[in-house]
């Protein structure tokens, strides 16, 4: 299923490496030594996450299925208009982010609002592609990925 979820997101126009620029833009402030590496492995421990993987796998297919104009109305209509109203999206995108805790979900509210790097090029608007479940899926992946890193450094672990 990992492999799957890789070709999905590749597919999509999603690298792990752009997810885990995120995670550095956002974590940087906290672990001035923080490298991209291990932003990278923090974002691909998420992706093993069957939970994850489940998120992603639905999100992405409904975002498909949209751009093909598959759903059933008025369903069709509202993923490939990215009603602001649907909330669905970021509920999905929460069970993600419930992974790591409460620190998951405070990141994914400032990723969600900020709309950095990738997430905010998935968020724009083009004709014929329809990104209403995965910029959310994203940002909830970074925002689990730098819960990771938080929780692995906390000061209180090194003592
Ligand atoms: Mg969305």
């Amino acid at each position: 299923m990992y492999k799957a979820v890789m070709e999905m997101l590749t597919r999509r126009g999603v690298t792990l490496s752009a997810i885990a620029q995120v995670v550095l833009d956002i974590q940087i402030g906290y672990y001035p030594e923080l490298t991209i590496e291990e932003c990278l492995a923090g974002v691909d421990a998420v992706i093993k996450k069957r939970e994850v993987q489940h998120a992603i796998l639905t999100g992405v297919a409904l975002d498909m299925l949209a751009e093909e104009n598959k759903l059933p109305e008025p369903l069709q209509g509202i993923v490939a208009q990215d009603d602001f109203l649907y909330g669905v999206d970021e509920i999905m995108a929460l069970s993600i982010t419930n992974v790591y805790g409460t620190i998951g979900l405070t990141n994914f509210g400032y990723l969600d609002k900020t709309k950095p790097m990738i997430i905010g090029k998935l968020n724009e608007k083009k004709a014929g592609h329809c990104h209403t479940f995965l910029d959310d899926l994203v940002a909830a992946i970074a925002a689990a990925a730098a819960s990771k890193i938080a929780h692995s450094r906390r000061p209180a672990d090194n003592e």
